[in-house]
C-alpha cells in the first residue's frame, strides 16, 4: 500500500512532457506595517444589515479592532481608503478537488495544485474544502499554505471518499486518469464490505491528517454499485465516534434521504437524480443538514454534453487553453465517444431540469444552502466557476444575504464548531475582500475585488482582468 502510494505520488507530480501552467497570477505585497481600511461598510458574514463607516486594523494576520473613527498616527499604519466600498469574509469554496486539472480524457492535461491555489485566490477565494484526493498530498499543501512558502487559501481536507466495490468514484475516475495511473484508482479507494468490519476500516481512514470523512452514496455510471443503508449508517456513526465530521456524496432524492436518516451532517451535492416528492423535501430540510448544491459543476456537465459550452471570460484568463478548448462548443460532443463519462454526463443533461424544481422544493422549505463548485470537474474551474455558482443561486432564487451567509459564515461551521474565518470580528483570522459597492445589493460586486486579503497580506493581481 505505501509503495503504491508513493509510486502514484511520482505519477501525479511528472506526468506530462509540456508545462501549460506557465502564468503566475498573484504574489503577496510584503509590508511591515500594519493595515488600517478606513470608513468602510462591513457585511461580516452573518448579519443582514451593513455595518456602516467603519475603521478595520488588521495587525499581522488577525483583525484587531473594528470601530468607528479610529484614533491613529498615519505614520504607523498603511492606510487604505475603504469609502463607496464593503468589507466581506474572504469566500469559502466548499466542494473542490484540488489534484485535479478539470481536463478531459481526449486532452489529458496533469494537474498543478499549487496553480489551483493561486487561481482561487485570485478570485477572491480564502478558503477551500477539498472532497476528495490523496490526504497526504493534500496535507503537504495544506502545510506549506500556512507556513507563508506557498500564497493561496487556507485548505481543509478529506482523503479519497470511501465507496463500496465498483461504485463512484472508482469507473469514472479511472475514465478520466491517465494510464498507469487508472490502475491505482481500485488499490488507493477505501471500500466498506462486511458490517462488522466498517468501525475498524473508518478508523484506518482516519488514521491520516484529515479534517473530516467523506462518504459516496450514489451511482455513477446510473445501475453501478450503491452503499447499502445499513453501511453508511455504521460508516457514519464510527467517524462521530472519533471525532469526525461526515460530508456524504449524494444524487437522487432516496439517496439524500438516506443520508440525512443515517446521519450525514454535509450533502456535497443538491438532490438532481431525480424529481423530490414533497414528503422527502419535508425530511431533507427540516433535518437541517446543509446541502452544497454545486449548481454550476451540473450546469456546466449539462452545457459540455450537449456541445453548448462557452468559457467565460475569467475562465479564460485562469485556465489554460489546453483544458478549455476540448470542451468549447462542438468539441465537447466528444464526451459522447467516451464510456462511464457520457453514461454520467447524459444522465446529468436528461436530469437538468430537476436541478431547479428540486432546489426551490428545498429552499421554501428552509434548507440551508452551502456555495461550492465541485472544481475541477469538466467546464468548472478553481477559482473562475465560483461567481457563476453565486449567480445561479440568485437565479433560482436565493437572496444576495442567504447566498454570502451561505459562502462564508454558513460554510465555515460545516465541520469546526469555532472557525477563525468566515466572520469578520475581531480576533478572526484577516481573510478579507474589499468591493467596490455593496455585493448585498449586486453579486458583480464580487467579480473585481478592489482588495484580496489573505492572512493580513494584501495580494497583488498579476494577471489584468
Ligand atoms: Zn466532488
Amino acid at each position: 500500500m505505501k509503495l503504491s502510494l508513493k509510486f502514484s505520488a511520482f505519477f501525479f507530480v511528472f506526468f506530462g512532457c509540456s508545462d501549460p501552467y506557465t502564468k503566475e497570477l498573484i504574489d503577496v505585497q510584503q509590508s511591515a506595517m500594519p493595515v488600517l481600511i478606513r470608513n468602510v461598510n462591513v457585511f461580516n458574514g452573518k448579519d443582514s444589515t451593513l455595518l456602516r463607516g467603519q475603521d478595520v486594523l488588521l495587525e499581522r494576520n488577525r483583525i484587531k479592532r473594528i470601530a468607528k473613527n479610529l484614533d491613529f498616527d498615519r505614520t504607523e499604519y498603511e492606510v487604505i481608503d475603504g469609502s463607496d466600498h464593503t468589507l466581506i469574509p474572504g469566500l469559502i469554496d466548499a466542494h473542490v478537488h484540488l489534484s485535479g486539472s478539470g481536463a478531459v480524457p481526449w486532452s489529458i492535461v496533469r494537474a498543478n495544485m499549487e496553480y489551483n491555489l493561486s487561481a482561487y485566490l485570485f478570485a477572491g477565494i480564502t478558503t477551500v474544502y477539498d472532497l476528495g484526493g490523496i490526504a497526504s498530498h493534500i496535507e503537504k499543501l495544506s502545510k506549506k499554505v500556512e507556513t507563508g512558502e506557498v500564497v493561496g487559501p487556507s485548505v481543509y481536507h478529506t482523503h479519497i471518499p470511501i465507496t463500496v466495490k465498483n461504485a463512484h468514484p472508482v469507473p469514472l475516475t479511472q475514465e478520466m486518469l491517465p494510464w498507469p495511473l487508472k490502475s491505482f484508482v481500485n488499490v488507493l479507494s477505501p471500500l466498506l464490505g462486511d458490517v462488522k468490519e466498517i468501525p475498524e476500516e473508518i478508523e484506518r481512514y482516519v488514521d491520516r491528517e484529515l479534517d473530516y470523512v467523506k462518504i459516496i452514496c450514489d451511482q455513477i455510471p446510473p445501475g453501478s454499485p450503491e452503499i447499502t443503508y445499513e453501511q453508511l449508517e455504521v460508516a457514519i456513526s464510527a467517524a462521530h465516534s472519533l471525532g469526525y465530521k461526515v460530508f456524504v456524496h449524494v444524487g437522487s432524492p432516496e439517496n439524500a434521504v438516506m443520508a440525512v436518516s443515517a446521519g450525514a451532517d454535509v450533502l456535497a451535492h443538491g438532490v438532481w437524480r431525480g424529481a423530490l416528492l414533497p414528503r422527502q423535501a419535508d425530511l431533507i430540510a427540516s433535518s437541517k443538514v446543509p446541502i452544497i448544491y454545486t449548481l454550476s459543476g451540473f450546469s456546466n456537465v449539462h452545457r459540455i454534453y450537449n456541445g453548448r459550452y462557452a468559457p467565460s471570460n475569467l475562465d479564460t484568463m485562469l485556465v489554460p487553453s489546453e483544458i478549455l478548448s476540448p470542451v468549447t462548443g462542438q468539441d465537447g460532443l466528444r464526451v459522447r465517444e467516451q464510456n462511464v463519462m457520457n453514461e454520467f454526463f447524459k444522465d446529468v443533461s436528461s436530469k437538468n431540469d430537476f436541478l431547479r424544481s428540486n432546489f426551490q422544493m428545498l429552499m421554501e422549505r428552509g434548507a440551508t444552502i452551502i456555495v461550492g463548485t465541485d472544481s475541477s470537474l469538466p467546464g468548472t474551474y478553481a477559482g473562475s466557476t465560483y461567481l457563476q455558482e453565486l449567480k445561479m443561486l440568485s437565479e433560482f432564487g436565493l437572496s444576495n444575504y442567504q447566498i454570502l451567509n451561505g459562502a462564508t459564515y454558513l460554510s465555515s461551521r460545516l465541520f469546526l464548531t469555532s472557525p477563525d474565518f468566515g466572520y469578520i470580528a475581531e480576533g478572526m483570522r484577516a481573510d478579507l475582500l474589499m468591493l467596490r459597492g455593496n455585493p448585498l445589493e449586486d453579486l458583480n460586486a464580487i467579480a473585481d475585488p478592489t482588495f484580496i486579503i489573505k492572512n493580513g497580506q494584501i495580494v497583488n493581481r498579476l494577471v489584468e482582468r
